[in-house]
């Protein structure tokens, strides 16, 4: 997709503060620190629109950015900061399940999680949630320039095993796999 026009929305931590659900949304969730930020800000071609490298698990806002005036980039709070107070980490699920369950608008999930690592668990659980509640999703696998292609090849199949064939890999340094990956978002927005 040619992205003319990137623009952030507004923030919001409920329902009542959603923009109106007038266009798709395709919503991005993983680890804090996982390269959420650089994926949203990498496939629109826009540097700092997403915020990369915030204290982690510090935003806990649901940032909506309009796409082209055709679709939306739904931002969620990264998860899994091992140091985010227990308050924190209470606003958090409700903020997150309130918008993964209920929003008639979310057309996609892009759950984002590291090529080189091993499936950790919240992502797993995130995935279970995510089948339990019937969401289209699939899976980015990003930081892929940091192994080289037999690793990385090594490291999808063992992800495929996982995850399914739902498995995109990802550079946001280099744009590798950019192509794809909006391929997806295309297709979810057509069905
Ligand atoms: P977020 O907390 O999930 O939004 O993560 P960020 O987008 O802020 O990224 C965390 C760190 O990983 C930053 O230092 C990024 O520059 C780096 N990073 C993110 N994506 C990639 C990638 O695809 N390749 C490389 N080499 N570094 C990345």
């Amino acid at each position: 997709m040619k992205v003319v026009a990137a623009t952030f929305v507004k923030s919001a931590t409920e329902a009542a503060h959603y923009p109106p659900p007038s266009l798709p949304e395709v919503a991005f969730l993983g680890r804090s620190n996982v390269g959420k930020s650089s994926l949203i800000n990498s496939l629109l071609g826009v540097h700092g629109l997403a915020r990369t490298s915030n204290t982690p698990g510090r935003t806990q806002l649901i940032n909506f950015f309009e796409i082209n005036g055709e679709l939306r980039f739904v931002d969620l709070p990264g998860y899994g900061y091992a140091r985010v107070p227990q308050a924190v980490r209470e606003q958090w699920r409700p903020m997150i399940e309130g918008y993964l369950r209920h929003r008639a608008a979310l057309a996609l999930c892009v759950l984002i999680v590291d090529a080189r690592l091993e499936p950790q668990s919240l992502d797993l659980v995130m995935q279970d949630w995510l089948t339990a509640t019937a969401r289209r999703f699939c899976v980015v696998a990003t930081k892929s320039d940091k192994l080289s292609r037999s690793r990385l090849a090594a490291r999808l199949t063992a992800l495929r095993r996982v995850y399914g064939d739902r498995v995109l890999p990802y550079s946001s340094l280099t744009r590798a796999g950019a192509e794809l990956v909006w391929e997806t978002i295309r297709s979810a927005l057509v069905d």
